[in-house]
């Protein structure tokens, strides 16, 4: 190559701008794992390069559009080490080199690079572009010319002491970045990046929606045609283009069947099970993006562990930013897996990341709601796909309700849905409402271990006789849920087996004092019902904490907080006689009343406080 000398005598050092300086050191010398990323930051400036010439044509007469012309392609040189980056976009001149390349941070980015995790974490998500070659590589060449010039440059630099520009000779327009790739130490190799399967796998992982083709000469095998003899295999060298070109979201939906979809779901791998459904968005407006997204149709094992990721993919232009962007997802749709493309995220290091987040922000309330609203019209259209759905993941809604104090209560409360004793099976609030009489006013409810233990309990007589339906609830979450949200459409939520407010009985006949007294402070109070149908006894709860709460509470180790129990005894009941009977004999009353107590309690699914003296107190009467 016949190089004249631009600065000075020999081919003179330019140091770098004091802030690229300080990065690059930071980027070469970080114990920075995901080093393959250079490749995609420079396709991704090798696609800008293609679009700049491609808006340049647009308004040159003379110059007319040939597809073909636009490419990248990608060299290896085994021998010496290299692998190179042709573009035939734009190109750069000695000026442009000398800016683009020479200057890191143009805006006022320094600051947010002072810190080093957070520098870190930027180029992790979104690259450092043109800078990331050094971290697989200990020197790199730019040889370019630009579009409309004739004179192309050569830019060098082995590192952070900083760079040269020379004059070079090249054919066409565009681009050439050669690596000379560092030597593999232990366990960091770079010799991979000579290999065609690492490539090609690079390119499809990152920059499988670029739009203009990505070539490479590849090796393939090909078997030979030998008849009757062993199979013999030759080697041939092929042109490939190695990315997809066009990604599935930037095309219509009239254009794609569900097939290729569900296509789209097994090759991204969200899931090993088809999709149960899936929303294609694309959004014009202050933010644009376009976006898949699907209701998974099992739930992952991990799902709410904490081994599970939420997150979707993060594009902009093809270039794949993040493969499991948090921020674009609300807790309560963590469940959600796909991939969203926004032009309007930058690559760009010198953008200021707290706008990254507010466009994040905004396009993660975006989808919260296209979510939300999709989940309803599923629920109103295929009732027996939402409660798939919502088997699956009906709990991630109520958790944000929980976790929120309600305040996602108006958003997803129509979404919930709980099991009708009456129904026998699962109703919405709604319906719930719908089907009230015009004599009640509350939504009932009654938590338990199970909907069979739940149907026997003896709280349920009065209600199925007043014919009012009751929300049995079985997940450990629910009654927290229903507290939290107080009520649905102005009717309250009241737990069967909690005393309503204004039903104590203000004047206590003896027996029930006694009654009382004998259970040592197990209960608040003791009182005669007319609702327990043909049980003699029953629990309720006064005040906040519920029998069932305290059953959870318990079982998650959480001793301290108990329910305020309420002993009913059935005044219609033989049971009641007896108890009148026994007023005057304190030892057999004591022990009738502990054993019914008892008894409610486990109907209820508490534990027994003694269950040796249980078991005793029965013995006694079996003689
Ligand atoms: P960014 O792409 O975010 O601007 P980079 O560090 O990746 O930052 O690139 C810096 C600049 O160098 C680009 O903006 C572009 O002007 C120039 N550049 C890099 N690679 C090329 C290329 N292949 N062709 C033309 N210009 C390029
Ligand atoms: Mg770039």
């Amino acid at each position: 190559m016949s190089a004249k000398k631009i600065e000075g005598d020999g081919v003179t050092k330019k140091p770098y701008k004091a802030e690229s300086k300080k990065l690059m050191d930071m980027l070469i010398h970080s114990v920075y794992t995901n080093k393959e990323i250079f490749l995609r930051e420079l396709i991704s400036n090798g696609s800008d390069a293609l679009d700049k010439l491609y808006y340049k044509t647009l308004d040159d007469p003379e110059k007319t559009f040939n597809r073909e012309d636009y490419y990248m392609e990608l060299e290896v040189d085994r021998k010496r080490r290299t692998l190179t980056l042709r573009d035939t976009g734009l190109g750069m001149n000695q000026e442009d080199l000398e800016d683009q390349l020479g200057t890191l941070a143009k805006s006022g980015s320094l600051a947010f690079k002072e810190d080093q995790d957070q520098a870190q974490d930027i180029i992790g998500q979104f690259g450092i572009g043109f800078y990331s070659a050094f971290l697989v590589a200990d020197k790199v060449q730019v040889l370019s010319k630009k579009y409309g010039e004739d004179q192309a440059y050569l830019w060098e630099s082995e590192g952070p002491e900083g760079y040269s520009i020379v004059e070079a000779e090249k054919e066409g327009h565009g681009t050439a970045i050669t690596l000379y790739l560092k030597e593999d130490k232990d366990e960091e190799t770079y010799g991979e990046f000579l290999e065609d399967y690492r490539l090609e796998d690079l390119v499809k992982r990152y920059s499988n929606y670029i739009r203009y083709p990505i070539k490479m000469e590849v090796t393939r095998r090909r078997a030979l045609d030998q008849e009757g003899e062993e199979p013999g295999y030759e080697t041939y060298q092929e042109v490939q283009v190695l990315n997809s070109m066009v990604p599935i979201w930037q095309k219509n939906k009239q254009e794609l069947k569900e097939e290729d979809y569900r296509q789209f779901y097994r090759d991204q791998h969200y899931g090993f099970e088809d999709p149960l459904d899936w929303i294609h968005i694309n959004v014009e407006g202050l933010i644009s993006y376009r976006a898949i997204l699907y209701i998974p149709g099992v739930k992952p094992f991990d799902y709410q562990t904490k081994a599970y990721e939420k997150g979707l993919q993060l594009y902009s232009k093809g270039v794949l930013i993040m493969d499991r962007c948090e921020k674009l997802l609300p807790d309560a749709l963590s469940f959600i897996r796909g991939v969203v493309d926004s032009e309007d995220l930058s690559l760009n290091i010198s953008r200021e990341i707290l706008q990254e987040d507010r466009q994040l922000a905004h396009i993660s309330k975006n989808i919260e709601n296209k979510v939300l609203s999709h989940l309803k019209k599923i629920m109103d259209k295929d009732r027996a796909k939402y409660e798939t759905f919502y088997n699956n993941f009906g709990e991630s809604l109520k958790l944000s309700i929980y976790e929120s104090y309600g305040a996602h209560k108006d958003k997803v409360q129509d979404l919930l849905l709980f099991y009708s004793a009456r129904q026998g099976g699962l109703v919405s609030l709604a319906q719930y409402l719908e089907a009230m009489g015009e004599d009640q006013d509350k939504i009932y409810y009654q938590g338990g271990e199970s909907l069979d233990h739940l149907a026997k309990m003896p709280q349920r007589a009065y209600y199925d006789q007043k014919g009012w339906d009751i929300l049995f609830l079985t997940h450990p979450m629910d009654e927290f849920v229903l507290k939290i949200m107080g009520d649905y459409q102005g009717k309250a939520f009241q737990s069967i087996s909690q005393e309503e407010e204004g039903q104590e009985d203000p004047e206590k006949p003896d027996l029930l004092k006694k009654i009382g007294a004998l259970l040592d402070g197990r209960v608040v109070a003791v009182r005669w019902s007319d609702r327990l149908g043909d049980n003699p006894v029953s629990l309720v709860a006064r005040g906040d904490i519920s029998l069932e709460m305290e059953r959870i509470l318990t079982r998650e180790g959480q001793l301290g907080l108990k329910a305020q129990k309420v002993l009913e005894i059935n005044r219609n009941h033989p049971v009641h006689d007896k108890l009148e009977a026994l007023k005057d004999q304190e030892e057999d009353l004591r022990a009738y009343s502990q054993i019914l107590y008892d008894q409610a309690a486990l109907i209820e699914g508490l534990p027994l406080e003694d269950p040796v003296a249980y078991a005793k107190t029965i013995w006694k009467f079996m003689k």
